[in-house]
C-alpha cells in the first residue's frame, strides 16, 4: 500500500522527495489500514460474550454514536452518528458493543444505506431482538469537497427490522426518542 501511494503522490504533479512528504507514503498507508479495519474484525470478538440475561421488554435505545466510514465510490470520508435501538427478548447486549458493531461495519468502504440495513441485521441475529431500528445520519465529504460542492446537506437513512417495521406505534416511539 505505501508503494501505491507514493505512486498516487506521483500522479498528482507532488515532488516525492521533498522533506514534508518522505514519510507520507508509509503514514498514509498506516492511516488506510486504520480505517478500513472493519474487515479484519470479526463479530464474535466484538461482541465478546457481551449478552445478558434480561426480563426487559422495553425499548433499548443507544443514540449519538460517533460514525466514521468511506465512501465506496471515491474513498472519501463520511463522517455522522447513528441512533441504534431495539426490543430484547430475554437477552441484551452490552452497551459499548452496540458501537463497536457500527464502528466495525463503518471501518469499510461503504454506502451509508447498506451499512445502515447490515448494523440493524447484526443487532437482530445477536440479540434475537424482536425488532431493531437503526438510523444513521452523516456528511459526505465526496459531496461536500468535489462535484456539487452541498456543503450542508446531510444524508439519512434508516433500517427497520421486525416490530419496527410493522408495529407504527413502536416505529413512532423510536423516532420521537431519536429526534
Ligand atoms: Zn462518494
Amino acid at each position: 500500500m505505501k508503494e501505491h501511494f507514493a505512486s498516487i503522490i506521483s500522479a498528482i504533479g507532488e515532488d516525492l522527495t521533498r522533506p514534508g512528504l518522505a514519510d507520507t507514503p508509509e503514514r498514509a498507508a498506516k492511516a488506510f489500514e486504520f480505517l478500513t479495519r472493519g474487515y479484519q474484525q470479526k463479530l464474535d470478538d466484538v461482541v465478546n460474550d457481551a449478552l445478558f440475561p434480561s426480563d426487559s421488554n422495553e425499548m433499548i435505545i443507544v443514540k449519538d454514536i460517533e460514525l466514521y466510514s468511506m465512501c465506496e465510490h471515491h474513498m472519501l470520508p463520511f463522517i455522522g452518528r447513528a441512533h441504534v435501538a431495539y426490543i430484547p427478548t430475554g437477552k441484551v447486549l452490552g452497551l459499548s458493543k452496540v458501537a463497536r458493531i457500527v464502528d466495525m461495519f463503518a471501518r469499510r468502504l461503504q454506502i451509508q444505506e447498506q451499512l445502515t440495513l447490515q448494523i440493524a441485521e447484526t443487532v437482530k441475529s445477536v440479540t434475537g431482538a424482536e425488532g431493531v431500528g437503526v438510523i444513521v445520519e452523516a456528511k459526505h465529504m465526496c459531496m461536500m469537497m468535489r462535484g456539487v460542492e452541498k456543503q450542508n446537506s446531510v444524508m439519512k437513512t434508516s433500517a427497520m427490522l421486525g416490530s419496527f417495521r410493522d408495529d407504527p406505534a413502536t416505529r413512532t416511539e423510536f423516532l420521537s426518542l431519536v429526534r
